[in-house]
C-alpha cells in the first residue's frame, strides 16, 4: 500500500463517507476538529519499525479522539493510527469488545 492510499483511507484526508459538510448551520463534524487535519499526515502511517509516538501525542491532544477511535473500530480501519491506538491496539480493542470484555479507551 502506497502513502497516497494509506492517506485516502484516513478520516481526515478524503474518506468519502467523511467529505466536510457544506451546511454552514451544521454541528461541526468530528474530522472537522481533527488535531491531525495541522500535522504531517505521514506520522500517522508510520512504517514498519518507525515511532507512533508523535501520533500519539497528537492524538491525546485531540478533542475528537474518541469519536475517532469509534469510527476507526466500527470501520474496522487496518492502517494508521486513528484515536491514538496503533493497528495491534485496535485488533485487541476488537477482540475485547466482541468477547464482551470492558475496553479503556
Ligand atoms: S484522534 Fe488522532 S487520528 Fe483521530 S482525529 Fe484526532 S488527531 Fe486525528
Amino acid at each position: 500500500m502506497t502513502a497516497r492510499q494509506r492517506h485516502s483511507a484516513s478520516p481526515i484526508w478524503a474518506a468519502p463517507d467523511l467529505a466536510l459538510s457544506t451546511d454552514v448551520d451544521a454541528e461541526p463534524h468530528w474530522t472537522d476538529l481533527a488535531l491531525c487535519a495541522e500535522t504531517d499526515p505521514e506520522l500517522f502511517f508510520p512504517e514498519k519499525g518507525q515511532s507512533t509516538l508523535a501520533a500519539k501525542r497528537t492524538c491525546m491532544a485531540c478533542d475528537v479522539r474518541a469519536e475517532c477511535l469509534q469510527y476507526a473500530l466500527e470501520n474496522n480501519e487496518r492502517f494508521g493510527i486513528w484515536g491514538g491506538k496503533s493497528e495491534r491496539q485496535r485488533r485487541k480493542l476488537r477482540e475485547e469488545l466482541a468477547a464482551g470484555q470492558e475496553v479503556a479507551a
